[in-house]
């Protein structure tokens, strides 16, 4: 048996919380992860906008707490770690977001980034060591170190921003790294770039990935496995091959009959926005969230919402169009007609 190095627990969030908290809608729910010890994996989150893909980014790197669930690192709850546990905890699962800018203090040469964690983690004896560990950080994410360094944070460009976020965080020699739409601002072309430095990072020095993104075919592109969240909850998870290759739920499919085939760049951002958040209201009424938007809506989803039904090897699909071949899928053969091998 694998030994879990980071789990999320069936967490949910509801915001506000208070007197409002039980009609509030839950911004993330029920969601449940294992990344373990053994076996590095880039896992997409993927989403549109509003669907509870920062909520989820904010849970796992402990910068808000979850309404209920648990999570647990190294086999220690984060609400009862020691003070050396959370330190290391802290070192161990980095942060990467979307707006590079956003991290530098445009005052400072970019030098002082890295500077900072060397010396919050203790991490060198002596200014040359510091300086040895940047420049290998540095040369691990493709950019020339005396090309960077000695620079203002305006003197480069927003891809070179975002490796160097990424050269800081494997400074820190992470398990985890969560990446919270880390490419989305940054030309097509770079995105490929710093994606497979993510791969590298993985197969190389067994750093795992919670990679989050609206856009599927960059999930596509790098991650194992995936899960497509709406308004909050899994609709469907699995192997990323399995689930894009032969969509089941009824809103992966939409998704992926979306992407145009000779188009890879397309992305779903916009397209459903505001119609998600008036639904997350809507949804109160207790049954499948998507059932406004379902074609094949069934008297049944407003009832209860759907548990995860298996419809491949590794594949679930939150969905009552699968509640009678469950039992066959299980029984007879454990993959569906149509189901693509990888
Ligand atoms: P995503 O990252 O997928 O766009 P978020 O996790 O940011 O989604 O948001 C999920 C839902 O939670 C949205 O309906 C959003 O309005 C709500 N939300 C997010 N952050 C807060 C907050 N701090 N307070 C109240 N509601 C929030
Ligand atoms: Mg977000």
């Amino acid at each position: 048996m694998p030994t879990p190095l980071f789990e999320l627990r069936n967490l949910t969030k509801i915001y506000g919380g208070g007197l409002l908290g039980r009609q509030a809608s839950a911004a993330l729910d029920n969601f449940s992860l294992t990344f373990y010890e053994e076996e590095p994996k880039i896992t997409t989150i993927a989403g549109e906008s509003g669907s509870g893909k920062s909520t989820l980014a904010n849970l796992a790197l402990d910068f808000i707490h979850p309404t209920e669930g648990q999570i647990v690192y190294k086999g220690k709850d984060l609400g009862k770690m020691s003070r050396t546990e959370r330190f290391n905890f802290r070192r161990e699962v980095q942060a990467i977001f979307q707006d590079p800018f956003g991290t530098y203090n445009p005052f400072y040469k970019v030098d002082a980034v890295f500077d900072t964690v060397i010396g919050k983690f203790k991490l060198a004896h002596s200014k040359q060591e510091a300086l040895k560990l940047t420049w290998a950080a540095l040369e691990v994410v493709g950019l020339r170190p005396n090309e960077i360094l000695g620079k203002y944070p305006h003197q480069l460009s927003g891809g070179q921003r975002q490796r160097i976020m990424v050269a800081r965080a494997f400074l820190l020699k992470p398990r985890l790294i969560v990446a919270d739409e880390p490419v989305s601002m940054v030309d097509a072309s770079l995105q490929v770039r710093i994606l497979d430095i993510f791969r590298d990072l993985k197969e190389n020095y067994g750093i795992s990935f919670l990679y989050i993104t609206h856009d599927l075919s960059t999930a596509y592109q790098i991650s194992d496995d995936i899960y497509v969240l709406y308004s909050g909850s899994v609709m469907e998870n699995g192997n990323v091959d399995d689930v894009i290759q032969d969509p089941h739920h009824p809103y992966t499919q939409l998704l992926v009959s979306s992407i145009p085939v000779p188009d890879p760049d397309i992305r779903w951002e916009g397209r459903t926005t505001s119609s998600a958040s008036e639904l997350t209201v809507k949804a109160a009424n207790n049954g499948c969230k998507f059932y406004q938007r379902c074609p094949h809506a069934m008297d049944r989803c407003t009832v209860s919402p759907p548990p995860a039904y298996p419809v491949g090897p590794s594949q679930f699909a939150a969905c009552y169009l699968y509640a009678d071949t469950q039992a066959a899928v299980v029984a007879i053969d454990r993959s569906p007609v149509g189901h693509v091998a990888s």
